[in-house]
């Protein structure tokens, strides 16, 4: 837990901005981030925590790994000249508090819906937020989880190092202990139907999320010793890398994730290709930085061709790529150069490039798709089924748990004005 004079330093810092573009602009949820940090301030954690459940239960997960440069911090008004305000850890901070000493266990709830029961399919961020705000008014509800344990991607494509276990225990104990039940070992078309829980239920809510890896559709993919990186991260399953050489495809958190749970386990080398530049990259400037220190080789510029071996991974050949403004982009597209192909030694190829909905379910649920093959959902959440509404990666928005939390908060909002 962060020490008591950094959390002075850091609410020290803060100006207590009337205009609040750290929420406002920022932050995707909208937490109340100067007023929590004014009562941090004062002394008053749990009031701190008590203004940041207006708006979230996920703090000690988000203040830990959201991409706080790219939202609350990247707005702060301190950011402008210098060094933005430490928002992450700070909110990190307020629940690690509040979850030690069970101020949650004073949360009210009021009976708006009292005696609605509702089925939540899935137990990720926005699976979590939704449950939570919906038994905050009374819902009866019910997780269905696939796992074994609850927390989907926090729990299964999340390492330790970025998001301790215990944290996330504590984090779903917080919104259980609202009254919510669980049913595990159970998955949406294998063992539970749509249409069985659509008569059982007042709503269900969708948050199943979006895993299957991704696939760049290149010669060799099928080989032994290729991995899918969400796969890698969700099963565990890793082969011996001692002594290995390994190559990680992609420029997100994911393959930071993934490279450095490697390199733990004892690659040799681990090498990070990315065919755009550093700054173009999606994955935190700190995950990068980290990464960076613990040996991760980085390939910038560098975009894979082909994986080479008889049955398994021998090499790859990669190319180099230079950045280019094209006509109606917004930023630079990166361009092989021609003749500059290579070839490296590698033992395992990760595919971290994305990831995609399990067709084999959300193809077989009878609800509409989007043009992209997400489960369509209008303005309130809900899909064509009048009485299944769906958030987080299943949807595709942006895939960060901040816009998931968001979408399960924001979905049973609009099940709550349509169940009153
Ligand atoms: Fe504090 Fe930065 Fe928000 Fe201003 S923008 S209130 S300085 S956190």
């Amino acid at each position: 837990m962060l020490e008591k004079e950094r959390v002075k330093e850091y609410v020290d810092y803060c100006l207590n901005c009337k205009v609040k573009p750290c929420s406002e602009k920022g932050c995707p949820l909208s937490n109340d981030i100067p007023t929590f940090i004014q009562a941090v301030k004062e002394g008053d954690i749990k009031k701190a925590y008590q203004i940041l459940l207006n708006t979230t239960m996920l703090g000690a997960v988000c203040g830990r790994i959201c991409p706080h440069e790219k939202q609350c911090q990247g707005s702060c008004v301190r950011g402008i000249k210098g060094d933005p305000v430490n928002i992450g850890e700070l909110e990190a901070y307020v629940f690690d508090v509040a979850l030690k000493n069970g101020y949650y266990k004073e949360i009210i709830k009021t009976d708006e819906l009292k005696g609605k029961k509702i089925a939540v399919i899935g137990s990720g961020p926005a699976s979590l937020n939704c449950s939570a705000f919906l038994a905050r008014v009374g819902a009866n509800v019910t997780i269905y989880e696939k796992m074994e344990d609850l927390g989907g991607i926090l729990r299964y494509g999340i390492p330790d190092f970025r998001l301790p276990k215990t944290i996330l225990d504590d984090t779903i104990q917080q919104i259980l202990s609202l009254g919510i039940k669980v049913k595990t070992n159970l998955k949406l078309r294998s063992n539970i139907e749509l249409e069985t829980l659509c008569n059982e239920y007042d709503v269900v809510f969708l948050g199943i999320g979006a895993n299957i890896p991704g696939k760049m559709n290149i010669l060799g993919e099928e080989l032994n010793g290729v991995y899918g990186g969400n796969s890698l991260l969700e099963n565990g399953n890793h082969p011996d890398y001692t002594g290995k050489k390994v190559a990680v495809i992609g420029g997100g958190n994911v393959a930071m994730d993934c490279a450095r749970t490697i390199k733990r386990l004892g690659a040799d080398e681990v090498n990070i290709i990315y065919r755009r530049a550093e700054k173009q990259m999606p994955a935190e400037k700190k995950e990068i930085e980290e990464a960076k220190k613990e040996g991760i080789n980085f390939l910038f510029q560098n975009n894979i061709v082909q994986i080479i071996g008889s049955e398994k991974v021998e090499k790859i050949e990669c190319i180099k790529t230079e950045l280019v403004k094209k006509e109606g982009e917004d930023r630079e597209v990166p361009v092989d150069i021609e003749n500059s192909n290579y070839f490296i030694d590698i033992d395992y190829v990760v595919m971290a490039v994305g990831s995609n909905p399990d067709r084999e379910v959300v193809d077989k649920l009878g609800l509409e798709l989007n043009q992209n093959g997400y489960i369509k959902v209008d303005e309130n959440y809900k899909t064509s089924h009048p009485k299944v509404y769906a958030g987080g990666d299943l949807i595709g928005q942006k895939a960060t748990v901040a816009w998931a939390a968001y979408s399960g908060r924001e979905a049973a909002k609009a099940i709550i004005q349509n169940l009153k």
